[in-house]
């Protein structure tokens, strides 16, 4: 097939047989975010691309190497990898440290990051996320952790496991990446490129490494007996024992993953994954974390801030397939007007219904009505004579005949 017709390697159509999915997760978002006090923000796509070398990091992946950017008017444009940066800005450009606090806002859309494209990974996927703006205490990090975890449930999802850990501050964490490198040290030569950078830039980041070299080097004792918990300062401890407590009375269910690091530079403190057995190797569907230092970072006054973002596309694969809704009813018929004032009647009554608009034979809308609709309502030569309609219930075949005037009720 020509080029021209083929999607975008690492991009997809979602197509009409699955986009009731889609619409049961925002629908359940919005209905869950909402419960705890968020309201949808949605910002624009490009942004300009300083905001993310800042905001992401300049020694994260994303910024290095999965950014989709380029110029226009001699400026560097990008397509949002993430949504936290936009989300920042806006929480800045529009004054809302004014606001009373805490300020809770959530986002649907599509991301784009120029990964290699295989299971569970896209190069435009969508995240459905929050960020709260305004509050230190570890009850935030208690209600986002629980907002997730409550939101995956409303989805009927389970089997579901919260990953928690604490990168302190960046004061108690100096020691611990000290101690992190000199374990490391000695393997230095064996670890893959990217780590070989990152060992002198982002010596945490080694943690968050996909490759199984790396991984069984750092899964060695003397490695994974060096962990952030031993180093954090006694505020950033009490901060974490403070949010466990939290979740132990509030009896959200965790595991604590002493080496669990984020792929991107803005978090400390608390961060956490949600991860599903049953998704194979990218099996998170849920990062996030506190990022206290973001807002100042980027411009705007000293704000403690916290959020996650979940992977659309991973939580779909997680749900049982949806059938695709039916039509409340197709409308059979050769006499078109009545048929089509009759469908506007239905119509205008909130039921969603369909005529034959192709001039097809009776036999044949009726054949479509039973794919496609839950009733047929037909109007053949008598019916329109008495101003009668007959309904026929397309699972059970059974059919009746009502006045018209008493359609809608007996379809409602
Ligand atoms: P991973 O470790 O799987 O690369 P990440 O740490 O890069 O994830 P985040 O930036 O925290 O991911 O994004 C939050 C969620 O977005 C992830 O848990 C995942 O569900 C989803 N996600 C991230 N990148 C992709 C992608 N390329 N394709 C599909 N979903 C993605
Ligand atoms: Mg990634």
């Amino acid at each position: 097939m020509s080029e021209i017709l083929k999607v975008l390697k690492g991009t997809k159509d979602i197509l009409p047989q699955d986009i009731d999915m889609w619409h049961f997760v925002e629908k359940t978002a919005e209905d869950v975010f909402s419960k705890y006090g968020y309201k949808e923000i949605r910002t624009p796509i490009i942004e300009v691309t300083e905001l993310f070398s800042r905001g992401v990091g300049e020694t994260t992946d994303i910024v290095n190497k999965e950014m989709y950017t380029f110029e226009r008017s001699n400026r560097s444009i990008t397509l949002r990898p993430e949504n936290t940066a936009g989300v920042v800005r806006s929480f800045i450009e529009n004054g809302m440290s004014r606001l009373p606090s805490p300020v809770k806002l959530w986002y649907k859309g599509p991301m784009f990051r120029y990964e290699r494209p295989q299971a569970g990974r896209q190069r435009q996927f969508h995240q459905v996320g929050v960020e709260m703006f305004g509050i230190e205490k570890p009850v935030a990090d208690a209600e986002i952790i629980l907002t997730a975890v409550n939101f995956l449930k409303s989805l009927g999802l389970s089997h579901l496991e919260v990953e928690l850990n604490s990168l302190g501050c960046p004061k108690c964490r100096e020691e611990f990446k000290k101690k992190l490198k000199e374990a490391i040290r000695p393997y230095l030569n064996d670890l893959c490129e990217d780590c070989q950078k990152r060992f002198e830039t982002n010596p945490l980041r080694l943690l968050d490494c996909k490759v199984e070299d790396c991984k069984y080097i750092y899964a060695k004792n003397e490695i994974q007996d060096v962990i952030m918990s031993d180093f954090l300062c006694d505020d950033c401890k009490a901060h974490y024992d403070e949010l466990k407590m939290y979740l132990d009375k509030l009896n959200v269910h965790y595991k604590e993953d002493k080496h669990l690091v984020r792929g991107l530079d803005y978090y400390n403190r608390t961060v956490f994954e949600i991860k599903s057995k049953s998704l194979g190797s990218q099996n998170a569907v849920c990062g996030g974390g506190r990022y206290d230092h973001l807002v100042e970072q980027l411009g705007g006054e000293p704000t403690p801030a916290i959020g996650f973002a979940m992977g659309m596309e991973r939580l779909i694969s997680l749900l049982p397939k949806k059938e695709s809704k039916r039509l409340d009813a197709y409308i059979v018929t050769n006499f078109k007007t009545d048929g089509f004032i009759f469908a506007e009647e239905l119509r205008g009554e909130g039921l969603n219904v369909e005529f034959d608009l192709a001039n097809k034979k009776f036999t044949k809308q009726l054949e479509k009505a039973s794919k496609i609709a839950k009733y047929a309502l037909i109007l053949g030569e008598d019916e329109i004579e008495k101003h009668h309609v007959s309904i026929k219930n397309l699972d059970t075949g059974k059919q009746v005949v009502v006045n018209r005037a008493d359609c809608i009720n007996f379809l409602k």
